[in-house]
């Protein structure tokens, strides 16, 4: 129904000593109200005189737009100002008011329902079937609603008066406020929800976001917390979800780099190797300790700075290590940026309680946000794309001897008391001289992966077994710290218990 005006009466159609509807008040939600006024003179140029015949309903008081008239008062209206005559005027109110208020009503109705689902965002609902959806338009201006969540988050977890606000805040950030409310919905002590609804799918991003948060607290208030290893988190889903990233951008004539990762030697396990390719480039942060052992900052054996201030490698570099040098308790160096990891466990949880169909803009941010975390992390340290020790690696890692390495090794590394002369004893000269070939070719390649500066003069072919040893021992006492297993990155020594 079109809305219809008030203005439909032309001069020539009012009579004098007729009367009409003279409109006093216009409410926006009902019917308008009119005074009933007869015609006294019609005076040209657009204007009447009237007399009030019945001033009619009395406008609100303060009403906007409001006439005022009193009883059996004339005045001069304009003609535009007269509705219609008196006897069509009820009918005429009516269905003026009929209109505005079913307008009226659905606007409230729009209005309740924005309300509505404005709500609906920080509410935790363990029961809540995991939304199709999770991009909106509503993403950027939600200051308040991680407040909201932040509140929801103590209750949730049962905190207290133990944390503050301030201690929280840094955990909600960067996901959908949907998504951090489906993960506080999520128990942390590992029960597992319903199936299908967001209590089931965010169960490993609700423990981390808590690891997160014990992790960056006083050592003395974090005892024993157990922050994971990456390989304790990234398996077939998350390559899969990587590779389904990477492959969308390669589609769209783009490429996402990754930090780059050094090709890791054969006797490094073939799942981590596979791994490495995707996450080598990972941080893991090292606990506080003077021992020879490598800790996560968690880890009860040590005394160690929360986890986001002590140092850090790339996870490549402990998959050199050997497993004699992890902590049996906590396994070595342990996620460093769990919030990130949080967010990217999220996403790929999401895309596979969806069946690994497409995938949304937060999901792809959350792993990009993975190698920002990476880079933000490199940048404090001061570290560059390519270290030398990730040179020394690729390179040794190149052409390895295999099972020749042995001899080289023995030849190099024997002495008195290692008992590798009688190694030495059983080569046959020929054997021997290609042990003494295989040791130079090695330590000459490992010397081509260091700066100019650091190079020393180059071995001659025929070089005598006593000068390799020096140049041997030389390097390895240079280098021994800048790359785990020197050794065997440069012998092989397959067989070798790690
Ligand atoms: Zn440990």
């Amino acid at each position: 129904m079109a809305h219809e005006t008030l203005h439909t009466v032309k001069q020539a159609d009012l009579l004098v000593g007729n009367e009409y509807a003279y409109p006093t008040y216009k409410p926006y939600d009902d019917a308008p109200v009119a005074a009933r006024v007869r015609v006294v003179s019609v005076d040209g140029r657009g204007k009447v005189t009237v007399q009030v015949v019945d001033p009619g309903a009395k406008p609100p008081k303060n009403a906007w737009g409001a006439r005022l008239v009193k009883r059996n008062e004339q005045q001069q209206v304009a003609t535009r100002d007269i509705a219609c005559p008196w006897e069509e005027w009820a009918e005429r109110a009516a269905s003026i008011g009929a209109e505005l208020k079913t307008r009226v009503a659905k606007q409230r109705s729009w209005f309740d329902e924005l309300e509505q689902s404005r709500a609906d965002r920080v509410i935790v609902d363990a029961g809540r079937v995991l939304p199709e959806e999770y991009d909106d338009e509503f993403t950027r201006a939600d200051t308040e609603e991680r407040g909201t969540l932040t509140t929801a988050y103590i209750k949730a977890r049962g905190l207290g008066e133990f944390v503050t606000l301030d201690e929280l805040r840094p955990l909600l950030v960067d996901l959908p406020v949907p998504v951090l409310r489906d993960i506080l919905a999520s128990d942390t002590r590992r029960q597992s929800g319903t199936p299908g609804t967001v209590a089931s799918v965010f169960i490993r991003s609700a423990e981390l976001l808590e690891v997160a948060r014990i992790a960056s607290m006083d050592r003395h208030r974090n005892a024993g917390t157990e922050i994971p290893q990456p390989g304790d988190l990234l398996g077939e889903h998350e390559v899969a979800f990587v590779n389904t990233i990477l492959e969308g951008i390669t589609a769209s004539g783009g490429e996402l780099l990754l930090p780059p990762v050094p090709t890791l030697p054969d006797w490094v396990d073939e799942d981590m190797r596979t791994i490495a390719s995707l996450f080598g480039w990972l941080r893991v942060a090292v606990a506080d300790t003077s021992g020879e052992m490598l800790h996560s900052p968690g880890c009860t054996v040590v005394r160690s700075r929360p986890v986001l201030l002590v140092d850090h490698v790339p996870w490549w570099l402990v998959m050199l290590e050997s497993p004699r040098r992890l902590c049996s308790k906590c396994d070595g160096p342990a996620v460093r940026d769990l919030v990130p990891m949080a967010g990217f466990v999220a996403a790929v949880d999401v895309w596979h309680a969806r069946g690994c169909d497409r995938i949304e803009q937060w999901q792809q941010a959350a792993f990009q946000r993975l190698i920002a975390a990476t880079m933000t992390a490199r940048t404090q340290a001061l570290e560059p794309d390519i270290t030398l020790a990730w040179r020394i690696t690729a390179t040794l890692a190149e052409d390895p001897p295999g099972h020749d390495g042995w001899a080289a090794y023995a030849l190099m590394t024997v002495t008195a008391w290692n008992r590798l002369d009688e190694a030495i004893d059983r080569l046959t000269p020929v054997q021997q001289e290609a042990a003494r070939v295989l040791a130079r070719e090695r330590l000459t390649t490992l010397e081509a992966a260091l700066p100019s500066s650091q190079r020393l003069l180059p071995l001659p072919r025929a070089v005598d077994i006593q000068v390799l040893r020096e140049r041997y021992r030389d390097l390895k006492r240079r280098h021994e710290n800048t790359v785990p297993q020197l050794d065997r990155l440069l012998f092989t020594l397959p067989g070798a218990d790690s």
